[in-house]
């Protein structure tokens, strides 16, 4: 029988982003190559358009099973990538944010807009009201995110947010340490999750 594989979902931005590293070495190219490499697999948001589809392109270049999941109303907007292994065309936004994280071992956030920081918000929450128990990590690169970082350590000052939810976020600048430090986290994680109650 064969092992089951680790799957990340990876929270990126539709568009490249005004610097070349949002994509590249420091970016969605090098988390796709580097997921890939590790025996792991993909499950995304399904767009062919900015940092969506350069993360996937690179995962699947890489040998990884690539599974994509887009509401039907985005499939023109965001581009349905039509060279997955998988591409699930939902009803709504609020089935494709379950079934990716139905089928997630782990989510990491990279540089992004709004949709972004929604997805990444919303796995946190579920994760501090205990809906599951799986790593969240945000790659910062560039330092695209230390505001925020800065901001969420207000939070934390001002007594809105704990700070054991906040240390729930793996944060890291470079791909590879993220992978790294998200891998250390995953056996605790396993078989503790359960998404159909959210
Ligand atoms: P963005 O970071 O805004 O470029 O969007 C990245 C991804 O998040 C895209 O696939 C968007 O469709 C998705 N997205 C946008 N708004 C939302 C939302 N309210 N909830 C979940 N995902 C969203």
């Amino acid at each position: 029988m064969s092992e089951r594989k680790t799957t990340l979902c990876v929270f990126c931005g539709s568009r490249h982003g005004a610097q070349p590293a949002f994509a590249d070495a420091a970016g969605a190219g090098a988390v796709g190559r580097s997921l890939a490499r590790r025996g792991w697999n993909l499950v995304y948001g399904g767009g062919n358009v900015g940092l969506m589809g350069t993360v996937a392109d690179a995962a699947r270049a890489g040998g990884a099973w690539v599974t994509g999941v887009i509401p039907q109303s985005l499939m023109q907007r965001e581009v349905g990538h039509r060279g997955l292994d998988e591409l699930h065309v939902v009803p709504t936004m609020h089935v494709r944010k379950q079934m990716m994280a139905e089928r997630a071992d782990a989510f990491v956030a990279l540089p992004g807009g709004l949709g972004t920081f929604e997805e990444l918000f919303e796995v946190w929450t579920w994760r501090q009201l205990g809906y599951h128990q799986r790593p969240i990590a945000l790659l910062n690169t560039a330092g695209y995110y230390d505001p925020l970082l800065a901001f969420l350590q207000d939070t934390v000052r001002e007594q809105f947010v704990t700070e054991a939810q906040a240390r729930l976020l793996i944060v890291e600048r470079e791909p590879e340490a993220l992978l790294d430090r998200i891998a250390t986290a995953l056996p605790a994680a396993a078989g503790a999750s359960d998404l159909s109650r959210t």
